[in-house]
């Protein structure tokens, strides 16, 4: 306590050190405060899985089905509902084989999707997945694919008289197709992460 009976001087110089030790100890405002201007003044660093989570939702490019209009969503869901539409949309894959049919005169490759009917839009607009017994017989009956399978490259196949390694090759001709953008901040996440790897190395040699 402060003893009042001291001359003001003192009192004064008596409060201000009063003052001075709650703000050094006690009131939690002002500690954030000051940890709020020291982030500021240094941007901290991102955890690992901060940085994984923004590479998983990064936008990706979607496609109806029957329209084939183009939908670019953020997350890292299989199928979305076009705002437009209401119609369901796919993610994009596109063909790698460089012999493809589908392959523009630019050398683009072929996007398409990989159609999966057992999706379907509930009454409340969410989207939901049918239940079955034989998962790939139901889709493959309903006109889906089961798995990526690029629809040029099958104009041309025999899949009669197919090897397993031939069927293999196509399936590894099909990759998910990434938005430019989507590339490019991949890039920098990748580099942010190196730094963070960097940085956490550099922290824990210090301390040995
Ligand atoms: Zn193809």
């Amino acid at each position: 306590m402060i003893d009042m009976s001291t001359p003001p001087l003192n009192r004064r110089m008596l409060l201000a050190a009063l003052l001075l030790s709650l703000s050094q100890t006690g009131c939690h405002r002002d500690s954030s405060a000051n940890l709020e201007t020291d982030r500021q003044a240094k941007p901290a660093l991102r955890t690992a899985s901060q940085i994984t989570a923004e590479q998983a939702n990064l936008p990706k490019l979607y496609l109806t089905q029957k329209t084939h209009r183009q939908v670019v969503a953020e997350g890292n869901a299989d199928v979305v509902i076009d705002p437009q539409t209401g119609e369901l949309a796919f993610r994009t894959w596109i063909c790698r084989n460089p012999d493809c049919p589908g392959r523009k005169p630019g050398g683009e490759p072929v996007q398409f999707i990989c159609y999966d009917p057992l999706y379907y839009v509930k009454p409340d607009g969410s989207v939901d997945y049918k239940i079955v017994q034989d998962r790939i017989a139901e889709i493959t009956r309903l006109g889906g694919t089961p798995w990526p399978l690029c629809p040029e490259c099958l104009k041309v196949r025999n899949l009669a008289n197919e090897t397993q390694e031939e069927q293999r090759k196509y399936v590894e001709f099909c990759v998910e197709y990434v938005l430019p953008e989507s590339e490019r901040r991949m890039k920098e996440l990748e580099a942010e992460y190196v730094h963070l790897i960097t940085k956490e190395r550099e922290r824990r040699e210090s301390v040995k």
